[in-house]
């Protein structure tokens, strides 16, 4: 959960993060098409994005992915990352535009573009890349989409399907996104679902297209281009994992049923890249990766201060102070907006969000204004000395039904407000998880110390690599599940291989 959100209520799911609130006020007026030059391509195409159109429609869908995830706060990384894309941009076709690259302080592995020159990656992303050499493809691979006007195109297509234009391009951006990610994506099937519809306009031919221009731009920067190769294995190897850690927790493994496969896969993106990168022939500077390894060095791995740390069972948000605790055997969802506490089978859960000031100033228009309900009762309540009040009663759903309410509004540290909610699959789920979810609601706490001390969020660090190898390294790790595995994941070494005696490795601390 982050601190300040600045948009109403919205999908738990994070990579349909930006659907609800696009959908009800970027949806443009009919737009006029004209005709312009594909800088890549030289081709004249129809559009109902001209250049200054994507520059502005990229300027506020801006604003909105810094807001929704957040500018990771280290400015010498910062400064690094767009030294390196603005270098990579100034040998595009679109040298003219204002290219801003910007590291966003997310987990995710994830990265893409909007139009006009807006680029993004993740912190998340960053931890999987060996040098300085594969972030400048990665980077590369987003000019390209850019460059080629691949986000103007959909934008085209999606407004004459009726779809917006800002709504297009950034679900565009932030699904591409997703098609990046791996090991936390494939546990993702509803984001999945949704963006179905919208995935299948993101063309194959486009992204093997940015691949391509990725490498020309790696080429011209004296990267070699077979970097591309690396970062496309990072993505393979992200898979194998996900699908590994699945069959060790018992969980089935998902395969070609969702919008992967509408997607060029990671396969068949490395069978073409390393066709076009043994074409280039030319002599490369070194690769970046002592620099690079020296620009991450202390970077946040995992959940940040600002988004709160989940730690087993426990969750800590130390800026707002707070601290909950999932009943034995559940799990802590922690979102953009919300943390849920879920229960083993699933199908009940506590959902916890933040309150905004402008939903009311007492706990009854707050349960007015939120929930808007037909009936129910109220009582005064206390929860581990803070002033709350529980509310029990009905709503109309969207198709006018009766649905049942069970909410705690309380009042916890520096007089933020949280609402904390029964959510269940049916009446019976929710019967059977009360007790537990009771217990889930009845954590909810300033934080102790001893919770102060465990909310240390986990940092990259590198340390030279040594004999007892990465089994010795996982022994020291807090990462709590498959440590080797995840150590070799994050130094290019999950598919085989073992650094030298000496070289520097990625650890988390
Ligand atoms: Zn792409």
């Amino acid at each position: 959960m982050r601190r300040t959100q600045h948009h109403s209520p919205r999908h738990i799911w994070r990579d349909t993060l930006l659907l609800p609130w696009l959908l009800a006020s970027a949806l443009l007026a009919g737009c006029a098409t004209s005709t312009v030059r594909n800088p890549v391509t030289g081709e004249n195409e129809r559009t109902v994005m001209d250049e200054p159109r994507e520059i502005a429609e990229g300027k506020k869908a801006h604003q909105s992915v810094l807001q929704e995830y957040g500018v990771y706060p280290n400015q010498r990384l910062q400064a690094y990352v767009n030294d390196i894309g603005q270098r990579l941009a100034k040998q595009s076709e679109r040298s003219n535009l204002a290219w801003t690259f910007t590291v966003l302080d997310s987990p995710e592995i994830n990265a893409f573009a909007l139009p006009g020159g807006f680029i993004y990656v993740t912190r998340g992303i960053m931890a999987y890349m060996e040098s300085e050499a594969d972030l400048a493809g990665v980077i590369g691979h987003e000019i390209g989409h850019v460059t080629a006007r691949h986000g103007a195109q959909r934008a085209t297509r999606q407004q004459t399907a009726g779809v917006g234009i800002v709504a297009a391009t950034i679900l565009g951006a932030v699904l591409e996104g997703a098609g990046v990610g791996g090991a936390g994506q494939l546990a993702n099937q509803m984001s999945q679902s949704v963006a179905a519809g919208y995935i299948a306009s993101y063309g194959r031919e486009q992204e093997l297209q940015a691949d391509r221009l990725g490498a020309e731009y790696l080429a011209r920067t004296q990267y070699d281009p077979r970097n591309m190769v690396d970062v496309i294995q990072v993505l393979k190897n992200q898979e194998r994992f996900a699908a590994d850690a699945a069959r060790a927790e018992g969980r089935t493994v998902s395969t070609g049923a969702n919008w992967l496969s509408s997607h060029p896969s990671n396969d068949q993106r490395l069978q073409e890249i390393q066709q076009i990168a043994s074409k280039y022939q030319g002599k490369y500077g070194d690769d970046g990766r002592a620099r690079y390894l020296q620009a991450i060095n202390g970077m946040t791995f995992g959940e940040s201060r600002e988004q709160g740390v989940t730690r087993g069972r426990n969750f800590y948000h130390e800026p707002m102070g707070f601290a909950l605790t999932a009943p034995a055997g559940w799990k802590v969802q922690n979102e953009a907006d919300a943390i849920t506490l879920v229960n083993a089978e699933g199908n009940a859960g506590l959902v916890v969000k933040a309150v905004p000031a402008k939903a009311g100033g007492t706990h009854e228009e707050i349960i007015r204004n939120v929930l808007k309900p037909e009936s129910g009762r109220i009582l005064r309540t206390t929860l581990n000395g803070f002033s709350a009040t529980r509310f029990e009663g009905v709503r109309k759903n969207q198709q006018g039904q009766a649905q049942p309410l069970e909410v705690t509004v309380v009042t916890g540290p520096s007089s933020q407000n949280y609402l904390m909610g029964f959510v269940s699959k049916d009446a019976d789920a929710l019967q059977r998880a009360r007790r537990q979810l009771q217990e889930a609601e009845a954590s909810f706490r300033a934080l102790t110390a001893a919770d102060r001390a465990a909310a240390k969020p986990w940092a990259i660090r590198t340390v030279a690599y040594q004999r007892g190898g990465f089994a010795q390294l996982a022994r020291q790790s807090p990462l709590p599940s498959l440590p080797e595995q995840q150590l070799k994941l994050i130094n290019g070494v999950y598919g085989g291989g073992e650094p030298a005696a000496g070289q520097l490795v990625k650890v988390v601390e």
